[in-house]
């Protein structure tokens, strides 16, 4: 089939190359100069089953939107998700929710360690996830979490602060810490690093990848239809990402076109994070999707002879701040905060305080600090927790998409599940619960 993929995040990316990989001819539409240049950017990168799964006070035994404390501007929009938010977290649809998510989280990370092998990938990774926390009464706040853990058969450990000095040895001794969990199932790795991966590997099984092309509009039917216009890399920074060389570099390589331009396929497959709705919207499908915007800073770590431990080994939480440290090969990536709708400045510099105190806390003088690169991002976060994914119920067109606070961990089961729907092939897991129908319940 000739399939046509709206947007080169890390979760387009892994469907392009899937697709193509099941020997499908693919182009993909990316208005952005290079792949991963939004929300799979600098995000902390960690994935697995624990991670995804909502158990603990940071990740809200009862919120399925992830490890998010909220943030909420009082606007009638941000309100109104809100309140489905709330409604999704209800007890009674919990236990099915978190299922689903973990069926998705333990199969994503099954396909990326498998195609890690069989590609051979080198990429920036470690296992295992270590959530810190800081008191007796944040561990008492957990334990009903740790019940969740056990029904639900994840792996965890309970660590006191030496276990989680063995785990962790690079951790200051004068930060008060009081026990720790460790996920030896859960992973940090490299976002916009596999991104890259997957494209060259997507690209050599003959993928097209269109840069600087905005998709306009979406025209349904058995050949659905596609009308793109390819925009100057100036006008495509208006999006909000990095304008470094990298992400100018697909313009020099193409010829442009003047206008819009319509394509016809035999499938096309939003991948478009926040850009989806506006595509969708005129087919009758109301995404209630919100942007939640959270923060990182990456800085390279300090070389020490005689300290190998020196900084993480992988990922950590720390709990009381909802915020994660991830290792990435030579670098430290510190990441949280979560703000649905207009945030103030204040919040924004309030965030970054945070995200510097908790690295402080826990690694002082690890990374080299000045050179540390400041990023926002944008979840493209669902109230009830979830990816859509699968048919629209809009002729040739089919999604995956709102992978909020997981969109690591989830890209590469997410990708492997629809490629077998498109393909008309039953997919590995249940995927009940993960298609737009639930919108509707
Ligand atoms: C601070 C922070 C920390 C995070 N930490 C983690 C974590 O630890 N683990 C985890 O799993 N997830 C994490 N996430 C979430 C994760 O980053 C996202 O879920 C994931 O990147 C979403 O991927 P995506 O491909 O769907 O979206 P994106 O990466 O945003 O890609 C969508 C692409 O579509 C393109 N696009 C949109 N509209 C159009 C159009 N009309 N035409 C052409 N192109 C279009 C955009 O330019 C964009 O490149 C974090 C996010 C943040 C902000």
């Amino acid at each position: 089939m000739r399939i046509a993929v709206i947007g080169a995040g890390i979760v387009g990316v892994s469907t392009a190359y899937e697709l193509a990989a099941d020997g499908h001819e693919l182009t993909v539409f990316e208005r952005r100069g290079s792949v991963a240049a939004e929300a799979s950017f600098a995000n902390a990168g960690i994935g697995g089953p624990g991670y995804v799964t909502p158990w603990s006070p940071a990740r809200r035994t009862r919120d399925f939107v992830g490890s998010l404390r909220l943030r909420t501007a009082l606007e009638p929009a941000t309100l109104g998700w809100m309140g489905q938010r709330w409604r999704a977290g209800r007890v009674e649809r919990c236990a099915a929710t978190r299922a689903r998510m973990l069926r998705l989280a333990s199969f994503s990370r099954e396909r990326l360690h498998a195609l890690t092998r069989s590609l051979r990938l080198d990429w920036e990774h470690s296992d295992g996830c270590l959530v810190l926390l800081r008191t007796r009464r944040d561990a008492a706040a957990l334990r009903p979490g740790l019940d969740v853990l056990r029904e639900l058969g994840i792996a965890f450990d309970e660590l006191d602060a030496e276990g989680c000095l063995r785990v962790e040895p690079g951790l200051s001794r004068a930060t008060p810490l009081h026990a720790g969990i460790h996920l030896a199932g859960d992973e940090a790795g490299n976002c916009r690093q596999l991104a890259w991966l997957m494209r060259e590997h997507a690209q050599r099984l003959g993928a097209r990848f269109r840069f600087h092309t905005t998709v306009r509009a979406l025209h349904p039917g058995a050949q659905p239809g596609v009308t793109h216009e390819q925009l100057g890399a100036d006008e495509t920074m208006r999006f909000g990402g990095p304008g470094d060389a990298a992400s100018r570099e697909g313009l020099a390589t193409q010829p442009m076109a003047l206008g819009p331009v319509t394509d016809t396929f035999d499938a096309v497959v939003v991948c478009a994070a926040l850009g989806s709705p506006q595509l969708l919207a005129p087919h009758g499908l109301a995404l209630p999707l919100a942007a939640v915007r959270g923060f990182s800073i990456t800085a390279p770590l300090r070389h020490i002879e005689e300290h190998f431990d020196f900084g993480p080994r992988s990922a950590l939480i720390d709990d009381r701040h909802a915020v994660t440290i991830s290792r990435l090969g030579k670098r430290v990536r510190v990441a949280g905060g979560a703000q649905v709708g207009a945030g103030s400045a204040r919040d924004e510099t309030r965030a970054f305080a945070t995200l510097h105190k908790v690295l402080n806390d826990w690694f002082p003088g690890a990374v080299h600090i000045r050179q540390a690169q400041q990023w926002r991002g944008a979840r493209p976060t669902l109230p009830d927790g979830p990816p859509l994914l699968g048919a629209s119920g809009i002729d040739g067109v089919w999604l995956n998409l709102g992978h909020g606070t997981n969109g690591f961990a989830l890209a590469c089961g997410s990708a492997r599940v629809l490629a077998d729907q498109i393909g008309g092939r039953a997919p590995a897991i249940d995927v009940e619960g993960l298609g737009v129908s639930r919108l509707r319940d």
